[in-house]
């Protein structure tokens, strides 16, 4: 067993499970889609769910898009959706225009940090060391992004680590595995953390989200993390249940 507390989800506790939760969150990229190519089970398991009276809310790390495009995708994918809640980058540009903020910076950072990292880390000590009024906010510390299993790159999180060393700070991350996405879920939504499941693809932000925020967290093994992985003496993060894909949970509770 991978640890002392985590179990392969089986048809009693999926059933329990279900039954203890009012909502699921569901983590996006290795559990809703992967790239622009949707997995296996996800309409038919979001319409059991939603029939058994259960509030889906879809929390994506990435911030490529913003929550209108997140729109646009699930339709396009023909997933019906009620809302998306993105933290991040071209997408957080548009929001903030939206709200009316006056925005500068915005999608082409994280290009000019890798090529031009120099520039960057004046560009951010100038903001961040040189003015104490400056907040220095990270959407996400994931180390790797993945679009499919052979498609991986430098996350976020390598960005945020290269200006967190070159300004001396450390930012207030605002995605998962950061509590404060969970405050503003519980404000905007009429929920209780000890009745949500966090569904994920992702030990180290999607589990560690669930459980620091109190929630029951499931593993699905469609995404970036291996059996292998979950079941390495190293690792430290043990969800509640695992399960190969979300899929799993319509036959499960047949
Ligand atoms: N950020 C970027 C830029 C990504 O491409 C991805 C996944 O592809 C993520 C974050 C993680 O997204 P999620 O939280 O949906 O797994
Ligand atoms: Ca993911």
């Amino acid at each position: 067993l991978p640890g002392p507390a985590c179990c392969l989800l089986t048809a009693v506790t999926a059933r329990s499970l279900v039954d203890g939760v009012d909502a699921f969150l569901f983590d996006c990229d290795g559990v809703i889609w992967k790239g622009d190519k949707l997995i296996e089970g996800v309409p038919e398991t979001m319409e059991l769910l939603r029939k058994m009276g259960k509030k889906l809310v879809f929390v994506t790390n990435n911030s490529r898009k913003s929550r209108r495009q997140y729109s646009k995708k699930f339709r396009a994918l023909e997933l019906e959706v009620a809302e998306v809640y993105v933290v991040g980058e071209d997408g957080i540009l548009e929001e903030l225009k939206l709200a009316g903020f006056e925005c500068f910076g915005g999608p082409t950072l994280s290009f000019m940090m890798i090529n031009h990292s120099d520039a960057l880390g004046r560009y951010a000590r100038a903001c961040i060391s040189e003015n104490p009024g400056c907040l220095f906010i990270a959407t996400n510390r994931d180390p790797t992004g993945h679009m499919t299993s052979a498609q991986e790159w430098p996350g976020a999180g390598t960005m945020v680590a290269a200006v967190s060393c070159s300004v001396q700070k450390e930012p207030v991350v605002v995605g998962k595995p950061s509590s404060f996405l969970m405050d503003f879920l519980l404000k905007s939504f009429n929920l209780e953390t000890s009745r949500m499941c966090m569904v994920g693809d992702r030990l180290d932000t999607d589990i560690l989200f669930g459980q620091n925020t109190g929630c029951k967290t499931l593993l699905v093994l469609s995404g970036c993390t291996t059996l292998s992985e979950l079941q390495n003496a190293s690792n430290m993060i043990w969800p509640d249940h695992y399960t190969n894909n979300v899929y799993d949970l319509v036959g499960l509770l047949q």
